[in-house]
């Protein structure tokens, strides 16, 4: 993965004592080769790892302090300016706002349709409107009223009606009538580009003007997703880039090449497929995650949201007092679970992801622990201190768990315990406040 290569590349250079010049060079090949392994274009890493070397030599890499932490931050920044530098914002301007979906099949546009309904529902009081304009698949559609049904969110669609144009022009007609402010237009794709499927989108473009076409596109395709963002940006000349399946095991290199080759932000990612696994995209936070230093605002950005600031309060006037329970810890398992996949959390903990690699998460990694909570009487989950050897016998079989487990928990719960204290203690009160307290 690309992290891991970048992460050996800067290794040449903290392996050694001294830095020459010999080695920055050896560094940027690395880097160079790593980014080519990640399925970047080899124009780009090329000329990526010449500005680089250039701005190195310009900032007299070599006298400085720490060069090998200069050399990161010269990548990082030169990472992010790859990926469009600054946020690309969504215009909201039109009334209502129209935005159009394209890409592939199978790239995830009726998902993102939803998820991004449900953002600009919840995050940014808007009230959309979905629309079914993928007409070929009777299955496509029904697919859509099950992501509106489960957002909240009207989907309009016109059964019998295969002419996507129409059905657009009558949802957007529909939209003003019933004071939908955005229109969100889902459409059909192919496996591949073809001339019937571009006419088709051209079209529904052209009929209906939207404030924002996007283009959607499964990262995990590589090259080949920058190639058809080529194909459809001809035509459409479309305003951004939704990048999808992001959790995957995606080797980063569309995220990286997309922007300089059609020259449009990348306005979204897709993280999941649950419609709350939207993110903003902040090439900076990417860069970042690439280098393997992780997205340490997005988790704290995550958990702000989840954490409900009356939980958290009670929650501190009982560790105060010291009744912190595992009814407790099993409340804040639940909170963590919310915040989604453990393998997303763990992989924006700097140095976690590393440190993890080789241990197998599940995603359900908390299932036990709750099925030994569940097997405790009330007693002992407000009072853990009265657990001895046979209740944790009793336990563990309740469970279906290994003792082992249950001892594991008492000492990982004993620990929480006592962080949770310090927490409370000078200097531990931003924690808190941080998770919402
Ligand atoms: P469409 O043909 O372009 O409309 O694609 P769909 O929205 O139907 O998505 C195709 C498949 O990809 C579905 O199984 C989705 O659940 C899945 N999917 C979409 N977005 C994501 C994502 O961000 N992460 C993951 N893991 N799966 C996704
Ligand atoms: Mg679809």
């Amino acid at each position: 993965n690309l992290s891991e290569k970048l992460d050996k590349a800067f290794h040449i250079l903290k392996g050694h004592g001294k830095i020459t010049e010999i080695n920055v060079a050896d560094t940027l090949k690395e880097v160079r080769r790593a980014l080519l392994d990640a399925d970047v274009n080899f124009k780009i890493a090329k000329e990526f790892t010449n500005t680089v070397k250039e701005k190195a030599i310009g900032q007299d890499v070599l006298t400085t302090l720490q060069p090998g932490q200069l050399l990161v931050k010269l990548v990082k920044d030169e990472l992010t300016e790859l990926m469009g530098g600054d946020v690309a914002g969504i215009n909201l301007s039109g009334n209502p706002t129209v935005i159009l979906m394209s890409g592939l099949q199978g790239s995830g546009k009726t998902t993102f349709s939803g998820k991004l309904a449900n953002h600009l529902k919840t995050k940014r009081n808007k009230k959309p409107l979905l629309v079914a304009c993928d007409v070929y698949r009777p299955a496509a559609i029904n697919q859509l009223h099950v992501v509106g049904d489960q957002i909240g969110v009207e989907v309009y669609s016109e059964l019998g009606n295969n002419n996507p144009v129409e059905i657009a022009l009558n949802a957007v007609k529909y939209a003003k009538e019933k004071g939908y402010n955005v229109v969100i237009v889902d459409t059909a794709g192919r496996l591949a580009v073809d001339e019937e499927m571009m006419t088709e989108i051209a079209n529904v473009h052209k009929a209906l003007n939207p404030q924002e076409t996007l283009f959607v596109v499964d990262s995990m395709t590589g090259q080949d997703a920058v190639n058809t963002a080529k194909a459809f940006n001809d035509r459409l000349n479309f305003d951004g880039v939704i990048l999808t399946k992001l959790d995957g095991d995606t080797r980063g290199g569309a995220a990286l090449t997309i922007k300089s080759v059609v020259n449009k932000p990348i306005k979204f990612v897709g993280t999941g497929e649950k419609m709350e696994a939207i993110d903003v995209f902040y090439p900076n936070r990417m860069a970042e995650r690439i280098l393997g230093m992780g997205d340490v605002v997005s988790l704290v950005e995550r958990a702000q949201e989840q954490f409900n600031e009356e939980e958290a309060r009670k929650l501190q006037k009982k560790i105060a007092k010291n009744e912190f329970g595992f009814d407790d810890f099993l409340s804040q398992i639940q909170q963590v679970k919310k915040m989604g996949n453990m393998k997303d959390l763990v992989g924006m903990i700097p140095g976690a992801s590393k440190a993890m690699k080789d241990v197998e998460i599940e995603d359900d990694a908390f299932k036990h622990i709750e099925a030994i909570i569940y097997s405790m009487t009330p007693a002992e989950r407000s009072r853990p201190a009265i657990i001895d050897m046979k209740r944790k016998t009793r336990i563990a079989k309740g469970a279906g768990r290994r003792i082992e487990e249950v001892n594991q928990l008492m000492k990982q719960f004993d620990q929480m315990s006592k962080m949770m204290k310090m927490m409370q203690g000078p200097g531990g009160k931003n924690l808190m406040k941080m998770m919402g307290g």
